[in-house]
Order: structure tokens, then sequence, then C-alpha cells
């Protein structure tokens, strides 16, 4: 089989050792002869699977196993939405409303609130220019029980190049669509959330990375038990079945991050193949219409542009399917074109779009 160029924006690309791997383990895991399917998650092969994928990660991120616990979890990153404030939000909560995803984050925080009596404070939105640029002056509630932010815009294709100041407040990410992209100081958050499907692994799981200290100290303790953070904690994120299937994925991509480098050599990586494309967009700016203007803004994963008519957009992404590659059509919200360019996007898929790019511009300028 030939891969595609897989420019989906999620589920997405992973890299073919991994899928390799798994599809191995799917067939006869850890020489059982039976599937990871097919295992119990009380085995004591795919409890070593467990602990293995959550040291590596936060081995990866450069945090201790004494202070922060990783968690695997169903329901997506969408439903972390409504876990955050349910465990947290006791006073105050604020919000950057950055895109979709945090309008819809934000959303969860105000129904929790309302139950609460407490208050889901909108610090800054960049919504008026449809979430084109990432806020930059913003007054934070000193006093907040966290503030909350989504580092990438997957549908916009807005970044946050760095992490915001919040003081002494403990700050909470949806890193959904730039989980492990790059080197960041992940001990300045308290809580990262992360569906896996666009850069860590398969739909199914998200994984979670909490300040344990935090979550003794702060988080509700009258909750059910499925949705309380120290449930999870406690139990190693093993109180029930885990998704067995999703999490070996993630451990895999584990693994293959380490081997290529880790974050330093990771973000290198992907700032060249997102430069590669804002460069294409820079040298013909009537034609290609990047969505963010401002350098600083752009990401690194999710990159969107605007052709001179709708017509043309479909062409470019028709004939893009011609040539194997996949998913460049914008998100339905926003329409235009939108190429993700995850972690495992190889530098070879970046380098085809970029010649179709030069191509279909001399033949369409
Ligand atoms: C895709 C995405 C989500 C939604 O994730 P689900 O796992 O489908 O709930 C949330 N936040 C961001 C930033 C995303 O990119």
């Amino acid at each position: 089989m030939e891969r595609a160029h897989n420019f989906f924006a999620g589920p997405a690309v992973l890299p073919l050792p991994v899928v390799e791997e798994t599809r191995d383990a799917v067939l006869d895991f850890a020489n059982l002869g039976v599937s990871i399917m097919e295992v119990s998650h009380r085995s004591k092969e795919f409890d070593a699977v467990m602990l293995e994928t959550q040291k590596d990660a936060l081995d990866i991120m450069g945090l201790s196993a004494d202070e922060y616990a990783c968690v695997f979890l169903g329901g997506g990153a969408s439903l972390q939405f409504a876990m955050v404030p349910m465990n947290f939000l006791a006073k105050k909560a604020d919000y950057v409303i950055t895109g979709e995803w945090a309008t819809k984050a934000f959303k969860e925080a105000k129904i929790v609130a309302e139950s609460v009596k407490a208050e889901a404070v909108k610090v800054a939105s960049s919504e008026e220019a449809n979430f084109t640029y990432i806020p930059k002056e913003l007054k934070w509630s000193p006093d907040a029980d966290y503030a909350h932010i989504t580092t990438n815009n997957t549908i916009y294709g807005t970044q946050w190049r760095t992490t915001p100041d919040v003081g002494a407040v403990p700050l909470v990410a949806d890193m959904s669509s730039d989980m492990l992209s790059r080197p960041l100081d992940f001990s300045k958050y308290s809580l990262i959330y992360a569906g896996a499907q666009k850069n860590l692994g398969p739909a199914g799981v998200t994984m979670i990375i909490v300040r344990k200290a935090w979550v003794e100290e702060k988080a509700r303790k009258d909750l059910p038990t499925m949705l309380k953070y120290k449930t999870h904690v406690d139990k190693g994120s093993m109180f029930n079945t885990p998704p067995v299937l999703p999490v070996f994925v993630v451990g895999r991509t584990l693994k293959w991050i380490r081997a290529m480098g880790g974050l330093e050599a990771i973000g290198e990586r992907n700032e060249k193949k997102a430069k590669m494309i804002y460069d294409v967009i820079d040298a013909y700016p009537e034609f290609y219409r990047g969505t963010v203007k401002n350098p600083e803004d752009r990401s690194r994963m999710n990159i969107t542009w605007n052709l001179p008519t709708p017509e043309l957009e479909d062409l470019f992404v028709s004939e893009a399917k011609k040539r194997r590659m996949l998913g460049l059509k914008g998100h339905r919200s926003v329409g235009g074109c939108r190429a993700s360019v995850y972690n495992s996007c190889p530098m070879e898929s970046v380098e085809a779009l970029v010649k179709f790019m030069e191509e279909f511009y001399r033949a369409h300028k």
C-alpha cells in the first residue's frame, strides 16, 4: 500500500511505524496469542503499557511523577470542557476565547458556574475578527480558581507562541491540536488536556496531565466518581476499563517522539514544515490569502488560507486529491483550505503540497 499525503485535521496522520506496530498488536499482543483488543486491562502485559505510556509522557514533558499525574479518559476533549469547571470552579474562572473550541469550553464553564453560583469570565476574545489573532492585552483575575486557554486553534489556524503569565492562578490548557509539538515549560500548567486524535494517537482517548497537589487540595469532593479527577489519579487511570487500544497507540507514538529526538527536534521539524507552506502563502498573497496575518500568531500545526473564489478552493482540493493529498478542505464553519501538519506529517508530504501549490498558482493566477 502506498500511503497518501494526509492533511486531515483529526483524526489525523500517525507515524507509519506506529501504524505497523499497532497492526501487529491487533493480531498478537506481547506474544500472548491474543489481540490487544482481547486482553484484560488488568493483565501484567497491559499494565506495563499503561505505566510506560504515563512515564514516557511525563518524561518527554520534563515533569516529575511526584508532582504530576498522567491519566487517560474517554469522552474526548469535549468532556474536559465540563470536567475542568466541575472539579475546580468554586468562585471564578477566566477564559480566553480564541476560537470555536475555546467558545465551547467557555459554554460548559458557564453551565457549571450557573449551578454552583460561580462566575465564568471572558477575559478576552478575538471573535470580532473571526478569530484571526491571539488577544494580547489580557486582564487576568488575580483571584480566579483557574485560567483557561486553548493553545492551538485547529479551525482558524492561530497558536499561542508563548505561555501567558497568569501569576499564581492555576493555568489550564486545551492542547488537543498541538500537544507535544514543541518544547514548552509544562510546569507552568496545572492541568493540560488533549484529545489524542490530533497529535498523539487515534480517537477514543484524551490525555490529561494534572498537578496532583491541586487535585488533592482544591478539586470538589462531592461529584460522581467518574467525573472526579481524584478517582483517576488515585487509581493510576485504571479505575474502570481504560480505552486499551488507543492507549497502546499513544504509547507507541510517545516512543516515536523519543526516537525522533524529543520535543526539541520535533519542534524544529514542525517549524520548518510550517515555514515551507507559509513561504508560498507569503510569496503570492493575492492568490493564497493567509487567514492569519500576524506571523507571531500563526499556527505551526493548522495552516489556513483562502483562494480568490470558492470555485478555485474546490478545484484546489479536488486537484490535490488526484495527487493523493487528502484533507485540505477548511473546516465546515470557515471554508477555504487548511493543511494540518501535525508531528507525524512527513516532510515529503509538505514538499509535495508546496510543489502542488506552486503549480496551481501558475495554472490559475
Ligand atoms: C478537536 C478539538 C477538540 C474536540 O475534541 P473531541 O475529542 O472531539 O472532543 C477540542 N479542542 C481542540 C483544540 C480541538 O482541536
